[in-house]
């Protein structure tokens, strides 16, 4: 089995899980039955491509859509992977390669369109190449009572029974009946359920344009003093300085980076790790192997290089659940910086662009005059249902919007 973090980013680019994608390929590639809820746009196609091509033999994907499937397709295959789809759309050169692909052990990722699970020839092609798993995408298409019922959906749980074969379906759709069908009509028995929304209702969300970024950043450690906490710098060079200067003010301050020594940087993970009260000036080198459950702030000096880096960086505060801090500042040097960062770097033009687009999600959310939550979540396919009352903009909001609170303030007067 080959390393799936490692394959990430050889295969697919990318320098980190997005959240709960980790977990759920683990379970993967241990060989669970999985049922994976995540929100749309959360990056579900990930956590069967990663156990596809970490493992030995060929996965079957069922996908209700042709486009979908014919774009991660061609997505796969340009990325080197040997991947083919299956479908009504697929003329017979196209059909003829991917049984040859098969039949020679090549093909890692086969599509298949529902309608063809039904098939007499299907039934033969899949016990002779034998699918080590089945991933089912859109799986709440299982569902009779939902809105996107596929009645070629239902031959999927036939076949993993007759194949006596792993499966992993995935979801956006959360709600309880829909996931005990799917339960029910897919599985064996019960799966190893993954239910996960990306917001983190104890995290306090704040930006602040820079104004005097040394003075605004050690007011708001001051404030929490004794408290652990990580202050993301974008250069090792800061990363020495802020320590220097919070240690002046009376805190206790280690600076870590990657130019560090090995052992250094050892010893300050431990005594973050085991200290009260330890404040870590970083760069984005710090980070993976913190498992701190009780970072109570996480500031960033400076702007994180995107959206993504933004939530996964803050989302190291507060995994105890306990309320936690975030304060990002952020000025016009930062924004070109960042933006040099990605003109200058290695990647080719399309993921460029693409970490432009993650880079401007940032700025629009560092800007935005709404609830930073809504505006964070929908980002991640998330639509929240009112304004959160724990970010810096829900927290300047006169409370006369709230009718209730309005209205006792008026009775009680
Ligand atoms: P879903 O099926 O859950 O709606 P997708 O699998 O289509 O989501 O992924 C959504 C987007 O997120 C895709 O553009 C994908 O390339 C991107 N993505 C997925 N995982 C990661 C990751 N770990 N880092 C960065 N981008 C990712
Ligand atoms: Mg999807």
């Amino acid at each position: 089995m080959q390393d799936p973090a490692a394959l990430l980013s050889s295969v697919f680019g990318f320098d980190s899980f997005r959240p709960g994608q980790q977990d759920i390929v683990q379970a993967v590639c241990d060989g669970r039955d999985v049922l994976a809820i995540m929100p749309t746009g959360g990056g579900k196609s990930l956590c069967y491509q990663l156990p596809a091509l970490a493992r030995d033999g060929v996965t079957l994907v069922v996908s209700p859509l042709i486009a979908l499937m014919r774009d991660q397709v061609r997505a796969l295959r340009e990325a080197g992977v040997a991947a083919g789809a299956l479908t009504s759309a697929s003329d017979a050169e196209e059909t003829e390669e991917i049984f040859r692909a098969l039949d020679d052990g090549r093909l890692k990722l086969l599509y298949m369109a529902p309608e063809r699970l039904a098939r007499a020839g299907t039934a033969r092609l899949l016990e002779r190449v034998k699918p080590t798993l089945i991933a089912v995408d859109e799986a709440h298409c299982v569902s009779q009572w939902g809105h996107d019922f596929r009645p070629d959906y239902l031959e999927i749980g036939k076949l993993r029974a007759r194949l006596g074969v792993q499966l992993a379906a995935f979801t956006a759709t959360a709600d309880e009946e829909t996931r005990e069908e799917i339960t029910q009509r897919l599985f064996g028995a019960p799966p190893q359920v993954f239910l996960r929304g990306f917001d983190r209702p104890n995290l306090h969300l704040a930006f602040r344009p820079k104004d005097k970024p040394r003075e605004q950043l050690l007011r708001f450690v001051d404030a929490r003093k004794g408290q652990s906490g990580i202050v993301y710098c974008a250069s090792r060079a800061r990363t020495e300085t802020l320590a220097d200067a919070l240690n002046k003010a009376g805190h206790t301050a280690l600076a870590y980076h990657a130019g560090m020594d090995p052992d250094a940087r050892r010893l300050a993970e431990t005594r973050f790790q085991r200290e009260d009260g330890l404040i870590v000036c970083a760069t984005v080198a710090f980070g993976m192997g913190v498992d701190k459950p009780d970072i109570r702030y996480v500031a960033h000096a400076d702007l994180p290089k995107s959206i993504e880096a933004y939530y996964q960086e803050i989302g190291r505060a507060g995994r105890d659940g306990d309320p936690a801090e975030t304060l990002t500042l952020y000025g016009p040097d930062d924004i070109r910086l960042r933006r040099a960062q990605v003109d200058e770097g290695l990647a080719p033009a399309e993921r460029k662009e693409a970490d432009h687009g993650r880079l401007n999600a940032l700025l629009g959310l560092a800007e935005t005059p709404w609830c930073r939550r809504r505006a964070l979540l929908s980002y991640f396919g998330e639509s929240p249902e009112g304004d959160c009352g724990a970010c810096d903009i829900c927290d300047e909001k006169p409370e006369t919007h709230d009718a209730t609170v309005a209205a006792q303030k008026a009775f009680s007067a």
